[in-house]
């Protein structure tokens, strides 16, 4: 199932995508879904980023074949960062760079709750998990490299597109992803190549944070990181999910 997101003359709603027909939800799709008897065509409605997180727990060096192509070690236990809610777009909405001089495209994995959730088990973890969704984990390299710690760098407005539905019927341990800049492709990898999965994250980030539904995991980038200029365009592709796209204004 594909939930969206959209807005709707002066509305925003939640709905069930199907084809190009969007069955509209009652609220929000949690704690569970209720299906209304109304119906749009995608093609009448603006998708907006597919859920509304208090914030955004993002992961570093999580990917196998990252950290051989950074030299770095495998980490023991996972690294972790937020990005605010200020800095979530959805689909097609433009990126902002406001003044570093690298910013990067990264495609990431998104996990997105659907339950209060803390100290969770990894045996009870997907019980807290709405579904799975495009992440770009937009990155000012330079900022990164310069700060002590990675607010502006990680964290400024528009650097969280999220899209364009949650799926809630994928195995988060074997999807593929895929990463476009320009139409060429940079980044390719299965999520089986995770350090940590999304069970193990989502147990060990609440045991100290309390997740809250519509929350987002970004599990972390591939290698195949790199730079984007003004008026390029990167697209997320997840296999069962859709592709996010947007354009560097
Ligand atoms: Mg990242």
């Amino acid at each position: 199932m594909k939930i969206v997101r959209y807005s709707i003359g002066s509305k925003t709603e939640y709905g069930i995508l199907d084809g190009e027909q969007i069955q509209v939800i009652d609220g929000k799709p949690y704690p569970e879904i209720k299906k209304l008897n109304q119906f749009h065509k995608l093609s009448e409605v603006k998708l907006l980023a597919p859920c509304e997180p208090s914030k955004v727990v993002a992961i570093g060096l999580n990917y196998y074949s990252h950290c051989k192509e950074t030299n770095n070690p495998v980490p023991t236990e996972p690294m972790m960062f937020y990005k605010p809610s200020s800095s979530v777009i959805g689909p097609e909405e433009k990126i902002q760079n406001p003044g570093c001089d690298r910013l990067d495209w990264e495609s990431e994995f998104g996990v997105v709750i659907k339950a209060q959730a803390k100290k969770v088990s990894e045996k009870d973890a997907l019980k807290y998990v709405l579904g799975y969704t495009c992440f770009n984990d937009v990155t000012a390299r330079d900022w990164q490299a310069k700060d002590s710690q990675w607010s502006r760098a990680k964290g400024s407005d528009t650097f969280s597109p999220i899209g364009p539905c949650i799926e809630t019927d994928i195995d988060p341990g074997n999807a593929l992803m895929e990463g476009y800049h320009n139409g060429e492709l940079k980044q390719k990898v299965n999520t089986n190549d995770l350090v940590f999965g999304v069970p193990a994250l989502v147990s060990y980030i609440t045991k100290f944070i309390t997740l809250y539904p519509g929350d987002v995991i970004a599990t972390g980038t591939p290698a195949g990181i790199g730079p984007m200029k003004s008026g390029d365009t990167f697209e997320i592709k997840i296999e069962g999910v859709g592709t996010l796209r947007n354009t560097v204004a």
